[in-house]
């Protein structure tokens, strides 16, 4: 590649950012890196309709919690500015009449009802309306009405669009870096709206003069916006400009069944699909995110960047700078990536046992009334032993509080099978070995109790399954040495004759 690749992440302010959004940002990002270039942050906010206040600080702080922040953007600026599309307003018109000049673009005149009634006519007649080289000398425009009667109306103020005069006639070779080569048909093609007389650019129009503007190499982007393809490179033609190069990223499905992954299935299987929580500032409706829910932000981009890509090898474990180093836009899959929440929770485990425990402790007190009178340094020390199991910092009570709180029940089924006859005197015994270790350690505890059991002959269940319901009130947790030591000696007496007393 000799030039210096340039990237664009384009959201509408629209809401909060999906996962697929963030996917793409993800993949930008990582070809971006990849290719020692540039990953740019860009608003595209000209439809003021749909514009959602929060939205812009969410897609930012979606970035930042991944890890991949944009080179340039609203926040940190940039030679290519300004990154917000509605602070670049002022400059789309001159592109738009610039088409109109090179006859490329026409002004149309018809209004919204006009308009529905085409529609609803041809519907009636078995037929779909499109605006375009068949029926647009028939319509209100530039190029059916006299050059006098389209001075007329702007001077009058009327209102109008600015259309694309998309070529009757012809074939588009279009090129995709995923999809390989697309022949389009033009005349398929509907005339798409460019400017509108409120002073805004669509979409489309502001979208191809920023990326031009922007010097942007690779444009990636969602495969909802393939069929806008066609119309962008025409337009890059009728400009006169070299058009960017395009991949199209494969949609994400729901975890079963057909069609692309919405928030009612996140809703209906108990998942989140937005990186971060978002509360809707109209309805206060929240919506849960994954990092709330506890999610790593590393597992959350291995995950992504699974959706549509592999690296060819069994590997799975990517962190980001192995993405970077192995990413590769023509290992993308053309076809649907399916989207499987328990995949997701496989990665968070693994990349739980790679925090630091304190780090970890530090959440884990934060969260749990219980812990605010412990010692940090004891809460990272019972992580260490449990966090084999756990997927979520959310699962760590639930494994640990004997170490913290002494068993106030014993489970039911447990003490049919734990405590027995004879337990009683085993617990008395157990206790009275452990009362004599002065050098309180694992390798004491199992020395001197498993010496015992070994050298009487008892068997080890006996002893170990009530003493484990004893100190856990349950036959669950780590290795029971492992617990006595923690509890320290005290602790670990007392949870004994509490036992004896109870059976
Ligand atoms: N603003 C568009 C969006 O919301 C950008 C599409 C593109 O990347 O061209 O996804």
């Amino acid at each position: 590649m000799t030039k210096n690749v340039r990237v664009r992440f384009a959201p509408s302010p629209t809401g909060p950012l999906h996962i697929g959004g963030v996917r793409t940002a993800l993949f930008n990002y990582l070809f971006a890196k990849k290719h020692n270039g540039t990953f740019i942050l860009r608003i595209e906010d000209t439809d003021q309709n749909r514009y959602v206040e929060g939205a812009e600080h969410y897609i930012i702080d979606a970035l930042n919690w991944c890890g991949m922040p944009p080179d340039e953007s609203p926040v940190n600026g940039g030679a290519f500015g300004p990154y917000r599309q509605s602070e670049r307003k002022d400059l789309y018109k001159q592109y738009a009449d610039a088409l109109i000049a090179s006859g490329n673009a026409y002004y149309a005149f018809d209004t919204a009802e006009e308009l529905d009634f085409h529609r609803k006519d041809h519907e009636a007649k078995g037929k779909t309306f499109i605006y375009n080289w068949h029926n647009r000398l028939k319509l209100k425009n530039s190029l059916a009405l006299s050059k006098e009667e389209v001075e007329a109306k702007l001077e009058a103020g009327e209102d109008y669009v600015i259309r694309f005069k998309s070529p009757q006639d012809e074939t588009l070779h279009l090129k995709d870096i995923i999809r390989g080569d697309i022949k389009i048909d033009t005349n398929i093609l509907d005339d798409k709206v460019l400017f509108k007389s409120d002073g805004m650019p669509t979409y489309h129009l502001a979208n191809i003069v920023d990326d031009h503007l922007m010097e942007i190499t690779h444009v990636i982007r969602g495969e909802e916006w393939l069929p806008s393809l066609a119309l962008h490179y025409q337009l890059y033609q009728a400009f006169g400009w070299e058009a960017s190069e395009f991949a199209h990223l494969p949609l994400i499905l729901k975890p079963t069944g057909k069609g692309k992954l919405s928030k009612r299935d996140g809703d209906k299987l108990g998942f989140p699909v937005f990186p971060l929580e978002w509360k809707d500032p109209k309805t206060g409706e929240v919506s849960r995110g994954y990092k709330e829910d506890g999610y790593f932000p590393e597992a959350m981009v291995n995950f992504l960047a699974f959706l549509g890509w592999n690296p060819g090898t069994e590997q799975e474990i990517f962190s980001l700078e192995e993405l970077v180093a192995d990413f590769d836009l023509g290992r993308v899959n053309k076809s649907g990536a399916r989207f499987d929440p328990d995949k997701t929770k496989w990665f968070n485990h693994h990349y739980m046992q790679e925090q630091n425990n304190d780090v970890l402790a530090e959440a884990f007190k934060q969260s749990q009334p219980e812990l605010s009178e412990i010692d940090v340094d004891y809460i990272s020390l019972v992580i260490g032993l449990i966090k084999e199991r756990a997927t979520f910092v959310s699962d760590f009570w639930e494994l640990s509080h004997f170490f913290f709180t002494a068993p106030t029940s014993y489970d039911e089924k447990a003490a049919k099978k734990a405590f027995k006859d004879g337990t009683a005197d085993i617990l008395k015994t157990v206790k009275n070995i452990i009362l004599h270790i002065d050098d309180f350690t694992v390798i004491a505890l199992q020395k001197d109790i498993k010496g015992w059991i070994t050298e009487n002959d008892i068997g080890f269940g006996k002893v170990m399954m009530p003493l484990r319901l004893a100190l856990v009130g349950a036959l669950q947790g780590p290795d029971v040495f492992d617990i006595m030591f923690m509890i320290g000696k005290n602790e670990t007496v007392k949870r004994i004759e509490n036992a004896i007393k109870s059976l």
